[in-house]
């Protein structure tokens, strides 16, 4: 039986060992995916990528460069042009992506397998929330397919006023290494439901699974050239696809900073449109009248320690009433403790796994020691835990004393870093959650139902969660307000963002 069968069979009564043993057994491809096949890189170039782990190498992969992607957008585009994706029957090409989701289903331990060698995340986490949520992504925008609807509006007799909604054309999506698959899904999904094609270039930490979700495309029996990947890094092979003039629309998850690149890529080549999900710095608000402590603190520690802190939306600032201030830190500390327990992410009890790299690792315990030196005090964690030096890892860390202006309050660390702050009342916990050129998330835990609605209406975010975190499904708009970004994943609005309007006007007088 190959690996990649052996893997399909109830996964999740592996234990470590077996995990052990199928990772050094996986099928790993390397090349390029363009035109439906996997390509060497046209200048030969080759880069590792790396298990955060252990530190050693786990594949040599093709490096595209602008000549690649000129490659992988010219057989996108004879793809657009040969019209067999955009003019298939909707419902064809439902089946086409409800296939894909079932393939990935079925695959889905070989998947999480990649993704936890890759980046470094739990397998238990990879296995039982990313792929889960790649399948419903694939299957949510395989049913909206054919709910995509034009319109017709009023005229005077004799005139016939069309809208339709067209997909753009050749989408090119970027995307990060936190969730590797689910973020390029959350892109490529509607981007292939509304019609179009698509260039996909994934983070160069983790590009292993989302090579191989475009063989599985085809194996569901998509067209070859309408989903192509192209790994690289950022400032060569990301930036050659966001200027190239044959790309409609640029979708993009990442920082910041680099989200201002791309709207600048995008003014200096054809006007493409742009689509952002950015940074974040998520604050949780916690009332004093909250109705159950214990619940809140475990959301609390669940919203900054998962996935290692490195979730966009992470909790990274716990605003919390001075009356149960005491408390709330103590639990805290008490339950992080025991369930955060950092290991080798192959081991299925591994609660928490290294960091994406090395370099990535040295950046969150520079921004832990600033912390320090700004004079906030560490309730817990603050260095990498003993025993696993080998990997990069981070122990899970708690700030408290923490004032507005120190950069532990201000800057996105993307580890599982937390800083608490005291507030008074309810004025003053808005202007804290708002004051931040981040907008992703936040959270109110209340009893009061008019307490949560006028916060819910105060606060400066794309989505709050009450007295909860991190809950949804996929008709939930996902994106940010101010430097968080300009647009919404998941939902059906973000499949909206894939098409244009067509206006057709008939004289039938
Ligand atoms: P990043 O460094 O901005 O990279 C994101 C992607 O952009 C990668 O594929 C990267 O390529 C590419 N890139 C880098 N420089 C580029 C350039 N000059 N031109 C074109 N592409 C370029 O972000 P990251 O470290 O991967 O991810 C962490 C960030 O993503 C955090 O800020 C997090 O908040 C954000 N994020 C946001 C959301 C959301 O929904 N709002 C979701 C997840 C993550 P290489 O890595 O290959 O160089
Ligand atoms: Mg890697």
């Amino acid at each position: 039986m190959s690996t990649r069968a052996l893997v399909t069979e109830a996964p999740q009564t592996l234990g470590q060992p077996e995990w052990s043993t199928l990772a050094k057994k996986l099928d790993i491809e390397t090349g390029l995916f363009i035109d439906g096949e996997y390509v060497e890189a046209l200048q030969g170039k080759r880069f590792d990528s790396i298990n955060p782990a252990t530190g050693e190498a786990l594949a040599s992969l093709a490096f595209g460069d602008e000549s690649d992607i000129d490659r992988a957008v010219a057989s996108a585009k004879r793809a657009w042009h040969a019209g067999h994706w955009r003019y298939m029957a909707p419902r064809a090409r439902m089946t086409v992506l409800t296939r894909l989701a079932e393939l990935i289903d079925q695959h889905k331990a070989e998947l999480a397998l990649l993704e936890t060698l890759d980046m470094g995340k739990p397998i238990t986490d990879a296995l039982t929330i990313d792929l889960p949520e790649v399948v419903s992504t694939f299957r949510y925008y395989a049913e909206c397919i054919d709910k995509l609807e034009g319109a017709v509006t009023n005229t005077a007799r004799g005139a016939l006023h069309l809208i339709q909604r067209e997909p753009l054309g050749i989408v090119g999506a970027i995307s990060p290494w936190n969730y590797p698959l689910l973020m390029a899904s959350w892109k490529v999904a509607p981007a292939l439901a509304a019609g179009n094609c698509v260039v996909l270039k994934p983070a160069q930490q983790a590009p292993l699974s989302c090579l191989r979700l475009a063989q599985l495309f085809i194996e569901a029996g998509g067209p070859p050239g309408v989903f192509n990947v192209v790994n690289g890094d950022g400032p060569v092979t990301g930036r050659a696809l966001a200027l190239h003039m044959d790309v409609a629309k640029v979708s993009f998850t990442g920082s910041t900073a680099v989200g201002k690149l791309i709207m600048g890529y995008a003014g200096q080549s054809n006007l493409k449109r742009v689509a952002l999900e950015t940074g974040g710095k998520s604050p949780q608000i916690f009332m004093a009248d909250l109705e159950d402590l214990d619940a809140a603190v475990e959301r609390a520690y669940g919203g900054i320690f998962d996935n290692a802190g490195q979730v966009c939306n992470a909790g990274s600032r716990l605003l919390v009433h001075r009356d149960i201030h005491d408390a709330f830190v103590e639990k805290f500390v008490a339950r992080s403790r025991q369930v955060y327990r950092p290991g080798d992410p192959l081991n299925p009890a591994t609660t928490l796994g290294p960091v994406v790299t090395r370099a990535h690792q040295q950046g969150v315990l520079a921004k832990i020691e600033q912390g320090c030196r700004e004079g906030a005090q560490l309730a817990m964690g603050g260095g990498e835990p003993g025993g696993l030096e080998q990997g990069a890892y981070v122990s899970p860390t708690l700030f408290t004393c923490v004032e507005q202006g120190m950069s532990i309050a201000r800057e996105e660390i993307f580890g599982p870093v937390a800083a608490v702050q005291r507030f008074d009342d309810e004025a003053q916990a808005i202007a804290m959650a708002n004051d931040s050129i981040y907008g992703l998330a936040a959270s109110v835990w209340t009893r009061d139902l008019k307490t949560a609605h006028r916060m819910v209406q105060a606060l400066e975010a794309g989505v709050v969660w009450v007295n909860c975190f991190g809950d949804g499904d996929m008709t939930q708009p996902f994106g940010g307000y101010k430097q968080s970004g300009n647009t919404r994943d998941k939902s059906f609005e973000c499949l909206l963002g894939y098409t244009q309007s067509k206006s057709a006007w008939f004289d039938l007088a």
